[in-house]
């Protein structure tokens, strides 16, 4: 008797590791979390290990197969299944898909997690069917898959599209990436609160409350408008270097609605003078893109891309 394929999946972030198990049909079937944000370096790894155990003991008593994991993480270079760079995990030059293979005796694919998101929000989400697209994600960081002819660019080291480390105000204020006046220093949900505790805000608000109250309150108004004016030099420059048909935007930031298209729309549209602002759209799969685009990473990963093509998520 054969049992259905599944790919383990995971998308590793810096405060938790998101766990599915997804069927060829494109099914999220299960999905566990374990938290991480108190833990660094190898204890992550430990959960991580931990994580795709209970994920295989869970498909195996559902009578499920488990051919392959798929895992998606920051800084990964996808050639070589290695971590390059991953700070807020404190990994460096991680060989996972290395280690993982001999443990878990299944193939593992993996993946970066922006591109990753990007990808599956081309192939099953917002921006479906168009060949040349940003996804750009406002969250405690920020960062961009950018899609050109269909394909992510990676460049040459594995780190295209850190798009929250673009300067947008020269000599700016220092971003935690040791550069100044970076995208991110400003416009990201960490930068706003930081910035906005820095000027003396209450340290109990979060971003999206900032957000929020930028009408009502002088000095959320005033962090929110440089984060505006920040998003938007970036959003500009992005259009120029890459002409996208639309810019997805996803991350939590993103579920301020209105109040962050409208603004944001706006410093795009007028930092142009010659040419129509591609539209701002809000990501479709939101969290769970990145889980889907790792298990198409998975089930292509053994000959099953065919499956993947048919997937129809939304
Ligand atoms: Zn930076």
């Amino acid at each position: 008797m054969t049992s259905d394929p599944v790919v383990l999946a995971v998308d590793i972030g810096g405060t938790s590791l998101k766990g599915a198990i997804v069927d060829a049909s494109g099914r999220l079937l299960h999905q566990e979390a374990a938290h991480v944000g108190h833990l660094q370096g190898e204890a992550i790894f430990d959960q991580l290990r931990d994580l795709l155990d209970r994920l295989r003991k869970e498909s195996e008593s559902r009578g499920l197969s488990a051919r392959a994991a798929a895992l998606i993480a920051p800084g990964m270079d996808e050639v070589n299944g290695r971590v390059m760079f991953a700070s807020n995990l404190g990994w460096r030059d991680l060989p996972l898909r290395h280690r993982l293979e001999p443990h878990l005796a299944l193939p593992v694919a993996t993946g970066h997690d922006v591109r990753t998101a990007g990808i599956a929000e081309g192939r099953f989400g917002a921006a479906r069917g168009a060949r040349d697209f940003a996804m750009v994600m406002l969250g405690t960081g920020i960062a961009a898959a950018l899609v050109a002819n269909g394909q992510a660019i990676s460049g040459a080291r594995g780190m295209g599209g850190e798009f929250g480390h673009m300067p947008v105000i020269p000599n700016g204020e220092l971003c935690p990436c040791g550069q100044r006046g970076c995208l991110e220093a400003y416009g990201s949900a960490g930068a706003i609160v930081r910035r906005y505790r820095a000027a003396g805000g209450d340290p109990a608000r979060t971003a999206a409350e900032i957000v929020a109250a930028a009408e009502t309150d002088a000095l959320c108004g005033r962090i929110w408008r440089e984060a505006v004016e920040a998003l938007g030099h970036g959003l500009v420059t992005l259009t120029m270097l890459l002409d996208p048909a639309l810019i997805v935007i996803g991350g939590g930031l993103a579920e301020a609605g209105a109040r962050l298209f409208d603004p944001v729309g706006d410093a795009l549209r007028s930092g142009l003078a010659w040419r129509d602002p591609p539209p701002l759209v809000a990501s479709t799969l939101g969290a769970a893109g990145a889980l889907y685009g790792a298990a198409a990473l998975g089930f292509e990963r053994i000959g099953m891309g065919d499956a993947v093509q048919r997937w129809r998520i939304m």
